[in-house]
């Protein structure tokens, strides 16, 4: 089986349609959110109509969409993740926020070898950010392959024993997962990358040949923009998809 994951689309819908464009190429997949399906883009309504049409999805929430919904605060937000937090929450239909309230927190299991959280095993919203994060992090996962989001960059990497190793995360590469090693993987932003490339990104997991895939696409970043700039949101989060930061 495929599973297609999907991460930080932040209501960037050209994007996320590029990505599912581009992933149905591949076949029928189960689809995994790991998070942030609001926040920052404009258009979180389309966004979560989209996700919750998908006919098979698995979704956990993230921390902008906690605060969008109103069960979490921004106290931890910067001035521009604050504002589009607000208008989000003002742009959210009912029965959108209600979603997103439903959404559970990770980790999720699932399956015995696949785990999904949003920033780490151990807390939704800590970062992985260097080795030290990553270790701990892969070492509180209750599964070998570990799937997570939020820092918005492609990162994996693999511990057999007491020996870690760095994965090739660029496009197109496969990580093959292999029994008795641990995994923990980032497959980038769909809405959002901050790697320094422009370009939407999504993984593919085949649970049949056991391989792990990064995957980035070309989207219209440019009609992404005109849309933040539409919804009265801040232009630095415009300006940020044209340079993938
Ligand atoms: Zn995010």
């Amino acid at each position: 089986m495929l599973h297609l994951v999907l991460s930080d689309i932040h209501a960037n819908m050209d994007a996320l349609t590029a990505v599912l464009e581009d992933a149905a190429r591949q076949g029928e997949a189960r689809v995994l959110v790991l998070g942030d399906l609001v926040g920052y883009g404009g258009e979180p309504n389309a966004v979560v109509d989209l996700v919750r049409s998908l006919p098979d999805v698995t979704a956990i929430r993230g921390n902008h969409d906690r605060v969008a919904c109103g069960i979490g605060d921004a106290d931890n937000f910067n001035m521009a993740a604050r504002t589009s937090a607000r208008i989000t929450a003002e742009l959210l239909t009912a029965r959108n926020r209600d979603y997103l309230r439903g959404l559970p927190a990770g980790p999720l299991a699932v399956s015995d070898w696949l785990e999904i959280c949003h920033g780490t095993p151990y807390d939704e919203d800590e970062y992985i950010f260097d080795e030290t994060d990553a270790l701990y992090a892969i070492r509180s996962a209750s599964r070998p392959l570990c799937l997570f989001g939020h820092t918005h960059a492609p990162f994996a990497i693999k511990l057999a024993g007491d020996d870690i190793d760095y994965l090739d995360v660029s496009t197109g590469a496969s990580i093959p997962i292999q029994d008795g090693v641990r995994y923990l993987a980032n497959v980038g932003s769909v809405g959002q990358p901050r790697d320094g490339d422009p370009r939407a990104a999504y993984g593919i997991l085949d649970s049949e040949a056991r391989t792990l895939t990064c995957y980035r696409v070309a989207y219209d970043v440019e009609k992404a923009q005109a849309r933040i700039r539409a919804a009265g949101l801040p232009d630095a989060l415009a300006r940020r998809l044209g340079i993938g930061r």
